[in-house]
């Protein structure tokens, strides 16, 4: 069993994260409308628990909370696997943010899972957001204490934050009762946000890095600029390791302590993305994979940047917000 071989972190709240976990955000239409879930996907993730990976990343706006929950119950039910065995990651978005809304929203999530609780949940965005998605000027830290709540109530082993910049999630940690056992943001070759990578470790906060393969692959059928799979700097490691380039990038995450969080529904790439706990990186080879940093983010919601919480840097030409337009 594959499972055995993954390596565990230790979340500051005492359990146990498995040191990769596989996504399934699947992308959005040319609507911006975000694409279903559905029968396919859970046969997916059946597959996905048959190679070894224990540890599933979601969220209530990627709406595929209920096949992951399906698959795992059908793993359950088969005496494969026991719900101690697989970790579940999930977020609350940003139109719940008032804190006596946050334990409704994840009790509708365990639902929609058929679980009674999750590993991890995570406040999705700093930003608060009305029904209608104008800005609320709700507090992230009164979203914060909902978060708790719903801890103490037992809906959730551990609660952490997604894409808070180091300013805010500072303020998490002296502000917080409960301290955020995960902090959840972008990162590959592109983008290693070293510091805020170090002030997280130096909390004793795991970090979990999304879109890890970065520029090495086409995102929603758009190639950006950036090193790609043939890179010679990434094949040159690759060779040496006898592994592919996407390997080595999610291996640089590993030995960065960042648990890589990567998206695949194609069963050779399941195998291949999980093949990468039996070699390890040389200090050099991660500095020459870390030298490829820009500062650049895929992830990038320029719509909400004038909410008072948008976590990242202004920029001059902000993108029409999709979830107004699809309305
Ligand atoms: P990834 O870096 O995981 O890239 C995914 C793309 O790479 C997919 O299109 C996949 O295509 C392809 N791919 C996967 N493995 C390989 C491989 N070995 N060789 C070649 N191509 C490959 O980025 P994502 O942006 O999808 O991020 C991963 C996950 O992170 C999301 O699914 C989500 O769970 C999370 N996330 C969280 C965010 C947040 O705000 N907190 C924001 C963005 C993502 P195919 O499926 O065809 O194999």
């Amino acid at each position: 069993d594959s499972s055995e071989d993954v390596l565990k972190l230790k979340l500051n709240n005492g359990n146990e994260m498995p040191a990769i976990a596989l996504g399934t955000h699947l992308g959005f239409d040319e609507h911006g409308m975000v694409h279903s879930s559905n029968k396919e996907l859970r046969d997916i993730i059946l597959r996905a628990i048959e190679l070894g990976y224990r540890h599933f990343d979601t969220a209530s706006v990627y709406e595929t909370e209920g096949e992951i929950g399906e698959a795992i119950c059908m793993k359950i039910k088969e005496g494969e696997i026991e719900r101690e065995d697989v970790f579940v990651t999930t977020k609350l978005w940003n139109t719940n943010h008032n804190r006596e809304q946050v334990p409704t929203a994840l009790r509708d999530t365990l639902e929609k899972m058929g679980l009674n609780y999750v590993d991890l949940y995570l406040m999705h965005w700093p930003i608060g957001l009305n029904e209608d998605y104008t800005h609320s000027d709700v507090d992230y830290m009164e979203t914060w204490r909902g978060l708790e709540d719903a801890q103490r109530l037992g809906l959730t082993k551990g609660i952490g934050v997604s894409n808070f910049n180091s300013t805010q999630l500072k303020r998490v940690v002296e502000e917080g009762s409960i301290k955020p056992a995960v902090l959840q943001i972008e990162n590959h070759p592109q983008i290693t946000q070293q510091e805020l990578v170090d002030y997280a470790h130096e909390q004793d906060i795991v970090v979990m890095g999304y879109s890890p393969l970065g520029s090495l692959v086409k995102r929603y059928g758009v190639q950006l600029p950036g090193p790609k799979i043939n890179d010679p700097i990434l094949t040159g490691i690759a060779r040496k390791y006898g592994k592919t380039t996407p390997q080595v990038v999610l291996r640089w995450l590993v030995d960065r302590n960042i648990v890589p969080i990567v998206k695949t529904i194609k069963v050779h790439r399941l195998k291949e993305n999980m093949d990468i706990f039996d070699f390890r990186l040389k200090e050099d080879e991660i500095a020459a994979i870390s030298n490829f940093d820009e500062h650049k983010r895929y992830t990038c919601p320029s719509f909400w940047q004038n909410h008072p919480n948008y976590p990242f840097e202004k920029v001059d030409d902000p993108i029409p917000d999709p979830f107004l337009t699809k309305k």
